[in-house]
């Protein structure tokens, strides 16, 4: 669903990631994981073709996201389950809302903030049960998050980014 291949992305003078090769399969549900700075956000960017790579090929539902006319650009991202959650938007909204806008909004500017805050853990536990529904239904997902506890025991893959490389990959 999802191929990152060698993928390189430079911002002015600042690598935000490194030769990155991942595959998110169809249907699966994943997280990208990190310390702030780490390059998930502009892995999600890079998937909803909010940014391009200086480097590599990535594949998001069959399209080779570099190969897509500008044109093509919406229907793809009416087609791929990618979720960001920005903590900090989700405190100011209820559990229902933030998902549904979540799985709406990918792509617009407000992706771009720092995930920062921390949602307690049974809000948190409520926002995984919607996402794991939504999945269950088909849908791709890929969380972007540095709270361990959302994957922790989830028996699903984790990619693991430091300073723009992909230094590990783990089921948990
Ligand atoms: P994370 O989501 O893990 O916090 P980001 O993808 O936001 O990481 O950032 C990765 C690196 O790229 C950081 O060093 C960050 O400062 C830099 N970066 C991100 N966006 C931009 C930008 N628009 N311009 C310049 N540097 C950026």
């Amino acid at each position: 669903m999802i191929h990152f291949l060698d993928v390189t992305k430079d911002y002015d003078n600042q690598t935000a990631l490194r030769n990155v090769t991942f595959s998110v399969e169809k249907g699966e549900m994943a997280f990208i994981t990190g310390p702030s700075g780490s390059g998930k956000t502009t892995a999600l960017k890079l998937i909803y073709l909010a940014e391009k790579p200086d480097e590599g090929t990535i594949t998001v539902a069959g399209w080779e996201t570099d190969q897509l006319r500008e044109s093509a650009v919406p229907f793809l991202r009416r087609n791929i389950g990618v979720v960001f959650q920005d903590f900090r938007l989700l405190a100011r909204k209820n559990v229902f809302e933030n998902v549904a806008m979540a799985l709406r909004i990918r792509g617009v500017g407000v992706l771009a903030d720092e995930p920062t805050g921390n949602l307690d853990s049974d809000t948190a536990e409520g926002v995984m049960r919607i996402f794991r529904n939504v999945n269950t239904k088909g849908t791709t997902i890929l969380i972007a998050t540095h709270n361990r506890e959302l994957y922790r025991n989830s028996g699903r893959r984790v990619f693991r980014l430091d300073a723009g490389n992909l230094v590990g990959e783990e089921t948990r």
